[in-house]
This record gives C-alpha cells, structure tokens and sequence, in this order.
C-alpha cells in the first residue's frame, strides 16, 4: 500500500461530527453581526509580505517569527495571511470604501502562524473578524463591544468570559511611557526573562504580557502606563465605560493589557475564559487610527476585534452548550425495494423536501434487500423510517416505521409527505 500523506503539523481538518457545530457559531455570528448593521467582506488568504510588516508590525511576534512566507514563481515575496485587519484595510482602501465614508465590515476565515500547537493553539486557526472604519468616538468602540457581548449572550456564554478593558493612549504617549518603562527595567535586566530581555530593545510594551515570575516581580515597581495616558485618550477611555455601564456590559480595567499587535492605540480589550487552561483569549481588539494611513491610505480612524473560532468551539463543548438544534441528525431515511419502489422513493423523498427543506432525508441508495437496508436505516438513527416494497407501489402506499417505539403504519402514498412533516 501507498505510504500515507499527513496532514501538516498544527493544521486540523473539521470533521462532520465537528462542523455542525461550527455552522451553528458562524450563523450565530452572521445574523448578530448583520443586527447592526455589518456586511461581509471576503479578501485573498495571500497577500504581499509588506502588508504585515507593515501594518502588524516589524518587531511583533507575529512578524518576527510566526508567518508563512515564501517566494512565489517570480520571486515575489508573499505571506499566507497571520491576521485580517491588514487585509481588510488593504481591501476596502483599494476599493475605495474608507474615502471620506464610514464602514462595518466582517470577515471569516483561516489564518496562519508557525505557533508550538497545542490545544486552542494551531498553525491554521480561524478568525472572525469585525471592523468599523471612518468614527472616531468612543461610542464606535462600545458598539463593537456590546455586539460582542451580544453573540456570548446569545451562544450562552456570557456568564463564563470576563471583559478586559485598557486604554493604550496615543502614540506618543506610549513612547514616553516606553522610555521609562526601558529606563526601569534595564536596571533590573539579569532577572528578565530571555524573551523580556529581548523585547527591551525591540518591543518593550510585550514586557508586561510576559507570564514570568521573576519578570513579574520586577514589574511590580515600573512606571504604570496609566500615569502616562493624556486627557484625550482618558476622555475617550470614559466614555467608552460610561455606555457600556449604561448598558450593562460588565467589564475589568487591566492597566497591563497592551496586545501584541503595534497598530493598536487608545482602546484595547480582550475577552477571556478560565474554560480553557492557557490560552484563555477567545476574543481580542482595539482602536488602529493610525493603520489605514500607515498602508498608504488617508488617515481614518478605526476600531475592530477578532475571535478564534477553534477556541469558542472548545470552548461551547467544554460548558456543553450546544444546542440540540445545531446537531446533525436525520429525520427520515427511506427505504425500497425493487426498481419501481426506488423511482417512488425519489418521489417521495423530494415532496417532503419541498414541503420543508429544513428536514434532513436520506434515501438509502444501491438497493439490497430488506433486512441490510433496516440495519441502515437504524445506523442513521432516523426518526422516521418510510419503507417502500412493490406491494405497497401497487396499493399506492408506504410504511411509516416510528424508530423511537417501534410502531409501524400504513399511510396513503400521496399523504405522506404531509403525514411525516407533521410528525417531525
Ligand atoms: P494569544 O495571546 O493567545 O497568542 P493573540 O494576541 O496572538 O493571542 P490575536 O492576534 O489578537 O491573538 O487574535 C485574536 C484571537 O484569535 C485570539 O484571541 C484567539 O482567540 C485567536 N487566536 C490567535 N492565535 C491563535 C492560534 N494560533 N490558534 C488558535 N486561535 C488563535
Ligand atoms: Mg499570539
């Protein structure tokens, strides 16, 4: 036999007993998103390397060492996509949708980083993405949030994350803020960790991320990013929590919440779990003003958030929070024997359809005789089994077999796509 291919580390395939549960989150997702008013967008999964340097951020772990780049057939240095902001910014600048005009985008899709998988952890995971370009004020940014914590709400799973809320200021307040944080911290540069000590130079920000005992305890006595943030960036931080209080949307403040992406300024916030050991995040956002003029475009200001798919799924089954609705399960399987009763089961098949293509019906297909096709019939775990032989063709009927009790009647042929959809 052929030697087996694989599927590449850290990239999962979505069986049938799985995806069911990931229609069920993205139609969730679409109808919330849809409810105020956001509309899809769909961009390549390939973009051009500078698109991330760029608009991720050179010193980020993202760029620095969890992209998928290579070079195309012309030697044109292409990235599979890390993220979707930058993407959706390039989309809707190059089409002309940020000029001068407000914008609520929404996107679904894979993304790729060369990560150690593990579990909520993947090299291929999957985002949603909601982005609201052209409006500065906060009141933006408490919408995006009050839809999110609509889908929880929705999904039932509003009583198991928490909201983390920061502001990150203006840039030049992170700066100054930096320079003292570096100050600080390179008096104390021995009892950093490898990767802190690293981010001294090129991401000082990340340091407070870092889940570092040692680390940790040096931060206790740094500057606080608080103390740095101006009026503005303060003003818009409260009235971002005077809506949400007004509508009772429970949040923390987590002054050493930064993210890890450079474009983020004044709001950032992340929606968290204890469901899932660490990686805890299923949601993750901000204000980027500066982005859309830092890919070429005019500035506009802007505000979005991204979750991870893989994450809310495991994190619905852990809390068994999926609905019986979203199950796949059969309603009817039909069985026949003989080749006129296999033309009637089409028939039959496809007038219960018409009737509601909501139910699921599955036509046994291939023949055989009785017995194997009940044994099927059982496999599927129908509702319902419609059983059709020649006797019953020449009497014009069917056999309506109830798989739960057992029971068995006959029913008028021409009756029972009515008869089963009332049942069901
Ligand atoms: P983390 O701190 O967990 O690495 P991040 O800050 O890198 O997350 P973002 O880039 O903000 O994450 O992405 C938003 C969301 O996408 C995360 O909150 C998480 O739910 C999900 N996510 C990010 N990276 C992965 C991954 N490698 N596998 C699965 N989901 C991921
Ligand atoms: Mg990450």
């Amino acid at each position: 036999m052929a030697r087996k291919i694989q599927a590449i580390r850290g990239m999962n395939d979505i069986l049938p007993d799985q995806s069911s549960v990931w229609l069920y989150l993205e139609k969730t997702v679409a109808d919330v998103v849809k409810s105020y008013g956001y509309q899809q967008i769909r961009f390549p999964i390939v973009e051009n390397t500078d698109l991330f340097k760029r608009g991720v951020g050179e010193t980020t772990d993202i760029v620095e060492k969890e992209m998928y780049t290579f070079d195309d057939r012309n030697g044109e240095s292409l990235t599979l996509r890390p993220e979707g902001t930058a993407s959706c910014v390039r989309a809707a600048d190059q089409a002309g949708l940020l000029f001068n005009q407000t914008q609520r985008l929404w996107y679904t899709g894979p993304m790729f980083r060369y990560e150690r998988p593990q579990k909520g952890r993947y090299r291929q995971f999957h985002q949603i993405g909601v982005e609201a370009f052209g409006m500065g004020s906060a009141d933006i940014d408490a919408e995006l949030i009050t839809l999110s914590a609509r889908l929880w709400k929705k999904l039932g799973l509003l009583e198991h994350v928490e909201l983390q809320l920061n502001t990150i200021g203006l840039a030049s307040e992170r700066e100054a803020f930096k320079a003292a944080l570096v100050e600080y911290l390179t008096g104390f540069k021995d009892q950093l960790d490898e990767d802190s000590q690293r981010r001294l130079v090129s991401n000082p920000l990340r340091i407070l991320d870092s889940k570092d005992e040692s680390t940790q305890s040096v931060l206790k006595n740094a500057p606080n990013l608080e103390d740095f943030i101006g009026e503005e960036s303060q003003a818009h931080f409260e009235r971002l929590q005077a809506i949400l209080k007004a509508n009772n949307v429970p949040y923390v403040i987590n002054h050493r919440l930064v993210r890890g992406l450079d474009y983020y300024g004044k709001t950032v916030f992340e929606w968290v779990t204890s469901h899932l050991g660490s990686q805890a995040t299923i949601c993750a956002g901000g204000r980027y003003d500066g982005l859309v003029e830092q890919l070429g475009g005019k500035a506009t200001p802007a505000v979005g958030f991204a979750m991870g798919i893989e994450r809310l799924v495991l994190l619905l089954e852990t809390l068994s929070l999926i609905p019986d609705t979203a199950k796949f399960s059969t309603d009817v399987f039909i069985i026949s024997m003989g080749d006129d009763a296999e033309i009637a089961s089409f028939v039959l098949a496809e007038s219960i359809r018409e009737i509601d293509l909501g139910r699921v019906v599955l036509r046994h297909c291939g023949g055989g005789n009785f017995k194997n096709q009940m044994k099927k019939a059982d496999k599927s775990e129908a509702r319902f089994t419609m059983i059709l032989g020649q006797d019953e063709i020449d009497s014009g009927v069917c056999q309506i077999k109830d798989m739960s009790t057992g029971e068995q009647h006959t029913c008028l042929l021409a009756d029972a796509p009515t008869y089963i959809n009332e049942k069901l």
